[in-house]
């Protein structure tokens, strides 16, 4: 169990309870966004996608590990034809990106001409989804979009553009909903920022 550090108060119908704080390992985490307002930035992210896509037989490629609970939840929202893959990338070490991108699972085929949306969980520096935007260019793919639930414009040291954002962050380490803090915390269905 994670150790709730607070008084819980109750989750609603889910298993989970809110707690305003918990520790993961060594470091303090206080709740930062409710599972109510996570669905609230999926929901704008995936309203604007459907009104974009419809009709075009977009290709998700949904990045994990961080992105599965995100585009669990948007997928359902996405109310048009599509086709989903599933990527792997990894850059980050303990709370600091290493700035190294891998690829440690990949596309197996090109869209072409079919736009890609590829469904990131925060965008931090920038630095990977660059990295990785440029690689599926060179790879023959036409449109290429960024869908990401969080975004840090603080942290940010690119200047392309992310088509699609649920919520824009101060650039604080944050743990839940599909992130982690060195492997734990992604089952976590409220988002928590370090204390
Ligand atoms: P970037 O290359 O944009 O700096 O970092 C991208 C990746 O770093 C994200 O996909 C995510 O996996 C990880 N990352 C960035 N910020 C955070 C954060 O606040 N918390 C966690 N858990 N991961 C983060
Ligand atoms: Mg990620």
């Amino acid at each position: 169990m994670y150790k709730n550090t607070d008084n819980p108060s109750s989750g609603g119908d889910s298993p989970f309870l809110f707690m305003n704080t918990l520790k993961i390992n060594d470091k303090e985490f206080a709740l930062y966004l409710t599972r109510h307002q996570i669905e609230q930035a999926v929901r704008k992210v995936a309203d604007a996608i459907t009104a974009d896509l419809d009709g075009k037989d977009p290709l998700f490629v949904v990045v994990l590990n961080g992105a599965f609970m995100f585009a669990s939840d948007l997928m359902k929202m996405v109310n048009i034809p599509s086709e989903i893959a599933f990527v792997r990338l990894s850059s980050y070490v303990g709370t600091q990106s290493s700035h190294v991108v891998k690829e440690k699972m990949s596309l197996d085929k090109p869209a072409g001409k079919r736009p890609i949306v590829i469904i990131e969980d925060i965008i931090d520096t920038g630095i990977t989804m660059e990295s990785y935007v440029n690689r599926l260019r060179e790879a023959g793919n036409t449109d290429v979009r960024i869908a990401t639930l969080l975004f840090k414009p603080g942290a940010f040291q690119k200047s392309y553009p992310i088509d699609y954002i649920g919520l824009e962050i101060p650039n604080d380490f944050i743990v839940g909903y599909g992130l982690d803090y060195d492997d734990y915390g992604r089952n976590l269905p409220d988002i928590y920022k370090i204390v």
